[in-house]
Parts: C-alpha cells; sequence; structure tokens
C-alpha cells in the first residue's frame, strides 16, 4: 500500500482520472490511498492569497513558500518516512525505472507547482526530490502528478491481476514490446501471424523477442545500448540488420 498525498490548488482536476478504470481499483483493492490536499486551505487571510507579482519585477504570478509550508507540516506526520516530490519542468526525468524506485516506498507527497513558477524556497528547503515529466512545459503539476501515480500504482503487486504483463511492457524489460493481437484471425483481409496460432510456446516466445528487438531496433535503438542482451539476442540483431542491409 502506497499512500500518495498531492498538495494542489486543483484538487478537482483529480476526480475523474482518479475515479475511473484501473485506478479506481486500486483504491477499491486498497492498493493505493489518494489524499488531496487543498493548498488554498493553508493560505492566510480573508482571500487566501496563494500566489504573489514576483521579486525583481517580470511577468506572471509565482506561487507563494507560506501555504505550501504549512500544507505539509500539517498534513505528513513523519517527515523522514516521506519523499516529498515537486513536480517540475526542470527535475530528474521520469521513467519507468524512477517508477520502480518509487513502486517500493510506502508515503510519497506530490507538490503540484501552478502559474509561472514557485518560489525557489519551496525547492529549496520543503522537497527531497524534483521530477518533471518530459521536456515540455505545462500549466501545472496536477497532469504530471497523475502520471506518476498512474505508472507507480500499476506496479504494485495485486494491481493488474497480471504480473506478467506488467513485467513484459516496454521499458520494464529495457526494450519496447513487440505487437499484440486479438480475435478475429483475419479482419478486412487483414491477418494476424501464424506463429502466434500455432500454440508452439517456444517457437511464440522466440517470436516476441524477435519483434521486440526489432521494433526496439528500429525506433529507440539507443536503448539497445543500455541493457544486457543475451548472445542469442545479438544473434537476432545481427540478422535484423542484415535484413535493413546495415
Ligand atoms: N516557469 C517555470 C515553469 C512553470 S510551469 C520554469 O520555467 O521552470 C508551472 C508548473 O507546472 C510547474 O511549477 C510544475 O509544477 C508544473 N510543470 C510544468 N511542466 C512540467 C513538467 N514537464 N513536468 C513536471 N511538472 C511540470
Amino acid at each position: 500500500m502506497i499512500v500518495f498525498d498531492i498538495f494542489t490548488l486543483f484538487p478537482e482536476m483529480f476526480f475523474s482520472p482518479l475515479h475511473s478504470s484501473l485506478l479506481k481499483k486500486a483504491f477499491d483493492k486498497n492498493i493505493i490511498e489518494v489524499r488531496l490536499h487543498n493548498i488554498r486551505d493553508y493560505a492566510e487571510g480573508k482571500h487566501r492569497v496563494t500566489d504573489d507579482t514576483p521579486y525583481g519585477g517580470g511577468g506572471g504570478m509565482v506561487m507563494k513558500v507560506e501555504p505550501v509550508a504549512k500544507a505539509l507540516d500539517a498534513v505528513i506526520s513523519d517527515r523522514s518516512a516521506t519523499l516529498v516530490v515537486l513536480l517540475s519542468p526542470q527535475g530528474e526525468v521520469f521513467t519507468q525505472t524512477k517508477a520502480e524506485e518509487f513502486a517500493g516506498l510506502h508515503h510519497i507527497a506530490l507538490v503540484c507547482g501552478h502559474y509561472e513558477g514557485i518560489d525557489e524556497r519551496i525547492r529549496h528547503y520543503l522537497v527531497d526530490r524534483e521530477i518533471s515529466i518530459g521536456d515540455y512545459v505545462l500549466t501545472g503539476g496536477e497532469l504530471p502528478a497523475m502520471i506518476l501515480v498512474d505508472a507507480v500504482a500499476r506496479l504494485i503487486p495485486g494491481f493488474t491481476g497480471n504480473a506478467e504483463s506488467v513485467r513484459n511492457d516496454s521499458h520494464t524489460t529495457g526494450l519496447l514490446e513487440g505487437p499484440h493481437y486479438t480475435k478475429p484471425r483475419v479482419y478486412n483481409g487483414w491477418e494476424v501471424p501464424d506463429v502466434l496460432i500455432s500454440g508452439h510456446e517456444k517457437r511464440i516466445r522466440e517470436w516476441r523477442r524477435r519483434e521486440s528487438l526489432r521494433r526496439t531496433l528500429e525506433r529507440r535503438p539507443e536503448l539497445l545500448s543500455r541493457i544486457d542482451l543475451t548472445e542469442e539476442d545479438d544473434h537476432i540483431l545481427a540478422a535484423l540488420k542484415g535484413e535493413r542491409g546495415e
């Protein structure tokens, strides 16, 4: 069971994604718990202001440090047992390896920025890690937080009910996963590869490995240098490169 405490100015953004599909199952099975905290509730004054103009001038609004600090203080009882993550386009890029690392934790707090950005003191004094979901800039950390929760939740044992499908996922093996097919066997003249219907387990396994290597070679060749390949894989790759005239 992992508990996610999410700190956001827009908790309503999470309602639909968290209540549909597989994530709903994860709640029902008590695999994850997501607690939403509105940063505005921890802001002072009648207007509960959470952002202000930047010191030194320049455009845009900056998220204030006090409401975030107070929210984290109020919610997190054991700071040393909690990983506090700030979603930020300047953070370490999120990968499957990081998802696996986070799936081993029990308590993760996610801080979603908004506006032009956040007061630097949030980054400096309040968080342990900064995570980016990719080299592009979004309006807020809410969608990145949902992506992180989704990727981590599906790795927790018991989540999908099919551990094998998770084991074979693209990026889990270090390779891209090969193609899948389901019924019908022929649609519109488009056929399913014979080997998958052969019932011959060893040949199917070999075909899947070859197609996984082929796809990785075609689309993401740089991934191949990051993993340990077997001698058999090297033979297959040499043959695939031969087919491509390399
Ligand atoms: N001006 C800032 C970007 C602000 S975007 C800068 O250049 O760094 C507003 C908020 O959206 C950020 O505080 C962050 O929480 C979130 N965000 C935007 N893009 C993101 C990304 N690629 N990954 C994670 N969070 C992101």
